[in-house]
């Protein structure tokens, strides 16, 4: 079933989930043991991260380096295969443009159809190590949003109509702006590009004041942006990541959280209770306010998100 239809349907708020493929060399039943705790909770679907291609330079013999192409995690089309396998769940693929011409994305969507994937998330990535900005491969797309028309392109291609699509579409946002736009405006404006192409919905960033979250749907629904916009979350679970997620993400920590994280010092049970319950305190809020679904970013722990979904679904 398509995350499209699931929206329109209205009714309870629902969970979903996101997951980053393993690192090569783990085991299909590894990876489904990781997930097996979060399906009591019935999640609608998962959503499965893609990952660039990284280059690796090994010294020869006379001195001279050579670069070869490594890919350390299995593919986001596996992994969804796997999951498929097992559980009755949708999956969502996320699709990057980042290292992809054109024809390499048309491939993966051939293949996700042959699969019967009928969602995806459709994402710029990230520059790699190296490159100053993100550049897009010769032939790739320089935006989400072209990746988005790219993608209702393909359908209209491939016997699709605007009725009977192939793929209902996510689509990334910043309540706390994308690092690389000059304001919330101007990347809300072209959050609205992505809309206009054909996204179906938007998923967040995370973000741990849910006040931020408000004022950008609100500011969202006043430029146009009609589509649902689903919450992001993802509970603090170290003290260290009161440094690595804003530096990673562009994001702020409230004052109140660091503190409480701050305060739990080595005790990582203590710094873990007070992330989780910082997560399940913001869901509570969201579900009281309207969202019509609430997206956990896991990265592969099952433990605190069991806990948070037991509280809050
Ligand atoms: P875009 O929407 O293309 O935006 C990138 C920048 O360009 C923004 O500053 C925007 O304001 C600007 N912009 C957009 N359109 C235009 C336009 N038409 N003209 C001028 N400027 C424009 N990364 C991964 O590598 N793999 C993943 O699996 C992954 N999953 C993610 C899931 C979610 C829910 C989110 C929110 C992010 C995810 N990311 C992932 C990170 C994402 O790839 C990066 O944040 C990336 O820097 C931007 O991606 P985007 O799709 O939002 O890009």
């Amino acid at each position: 079933m398509k995350i499209s239809d699931i929206l329109s349907r209205g009714g309870r708020p629902f969970p979903s989930l996101e997951i980053v493929p393993p690192l090569r060399g783990m085991t299909k039943d590894e990876l489904l043991d990781s997930i097996r705790p979060l399906m009591e909770f019935c999640p609608k679907y998962i959503n499965v991260t893609c990952h660039r291609d990284e280059y690796e330079y090994r010294e020869k013999p006379d001195g001279s380096f050579s670069r070869h192409l490594v890919r350390k995690r299995v593919s986001e089309v596996a992994v969804c295969g796997a999951i498929m396998s097992e559980f009755d769940i949708e999956t969502v693929p996320h699709i990057i443009c980042g290292g992809a011409a054109a024809e390499e994305i048309e491939s993966e969507l051939h293949d996700l159809r042959f699969m019967g994937i009928s969602n995806v998330m459709a994402l710029r990535g990230d520059s790699i190590a190296g490159e100053k900005r993100f550049t897009p491969v010769p032939g790739g797309y320089r935006y989400a949003g072209e990746l988005v028309s790219a993608i209702r392109k393909f359908e209209k291609e491939n016997g699709g109509t605007p009725e009977k699509r192939f793929f209902s579409i996510g689509v990334g946002g910043y309540p706390e702006k994308h690092f690389e736009a000059p304001n919330l405006e101007t990347d809300i404006l072209n959050l609205k590009k992505k809309a206009d192409a054909g996204a179906d919905y938007v998923i967040t960033q995370m973000f741990f004041d849910n006040s931020v979250f408000y004022d950008f749907r609100d500011r969202c629904r006043k430029a146009g942006i009609t589509i649902p916009i689903i919450p992001g979350l993802k509970p603090l679970s170290t003290v260290r990541q009161l440094t690595l997620l804003p530096e990673s993400f562009s994001l702020d920590i409230p004052v109140e959280l660091t503190e409480a994280m701050t305060a739990a010092g080595d005790d990582k049970e203590a710094a873990y209770r007070t992330g989780t319950e910082w997560c399940i305190m913001q869901c509570r809020d969201l579900l009281a306010n309207g969202v019509p679904a609430v997206h956990f970013y896991t990265m592969g722990k099952s433990r605190n998100i069991t806990e948070i979904l037991r509280e809050c679904f």
